[in-house]
């Protein structure tokens, strides 16, 4: 399975992804003067890498790759995030949408890995089916999380963030570049609107 590393790549390539979808972005838009952090997405950006690692805090409390791995969860999320989209003013169904896709790529990327150890995948239909599911590509490997100081789980979980690096880093650089082609039009139609009203 992958490491938290490989999760959070996951997260906001997610959240660029949907920044693609065309409609009431506007509070997706910065001006080209803004810092970094507004022109990265802010807040909602930094949320989605959070909820696409939120599922291993299952680690803490039981039931691993159960509950916290399942569709059921995917929902729960996707409602709740719109409920406080609601309340901060902001478009319900965009950032629902958003917080859902991060994170179901938790869980698309579990269902990708290697899992050495038995039961292997994830309870995707959880509460409805007790089954676990897992692709077998292994396209990322599994982590180590016994006795993590150890040579052997580091070298293994060096050898995995390298693999996650390679894969995911690409497709979060792609993102980002066509998200910023595709935001740079409307922000300065926005900058326009805003001009022609005061
Ligand atoms: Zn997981």
């Amino acid at each position: 399975m992958p490491s938290p590393i490989g999760h959070v790549l996951a997260g906001v390539a997610a959240a660029w992804t949907a920044d693609l979808v065309p409609g009431d972005r506007d509070c997706r838009v910065a001006p080209a003067t803004a810092g970094w952090y507004e022109r990265a997405g802010g807040g909602l950006t930094v949320a989605c890498g959070a909820l696409a690692a939120l599922p291993d805090l299952d680690l803490l409390f039981g039931g691993h790759r159960t509950m916290t791995h399942s569709l059921v969860a995917v929902a729960v999320v996707g409602l709740c995030a719109g409920m406080m989209a609601a309340g901060a003013r902001r478009p319900i169904a965009r950032v629902a949408l958003t917080c859902a896709l991060a994170y179901a790529t938790h869980l698309a990327l579990d269902l990708l890995g290697a899992d050495p150890f038995p039961p292997q995948g994830i309870q995707l239909f959880w509460p409805f089916s007790r089954e676990w599911f897992i692709s077998g590509w292994n396209l990322f490997e599994g982590t180590e999380r016994r006795h993590v100081f150890s040579a052997l789980s580091l070298g293994q979980n060096a050898k995995a963030i390298v693999r996650e690096l390679a894969i995911l880093g690409p497709i979060v650089t792609v993102t980002w570049l066509v998200r910023v082609k595709a935001l740079a039009g409307l922000s300065t139609e926005l900058a326009r609107r805003d001009h022609s009203t005061q």
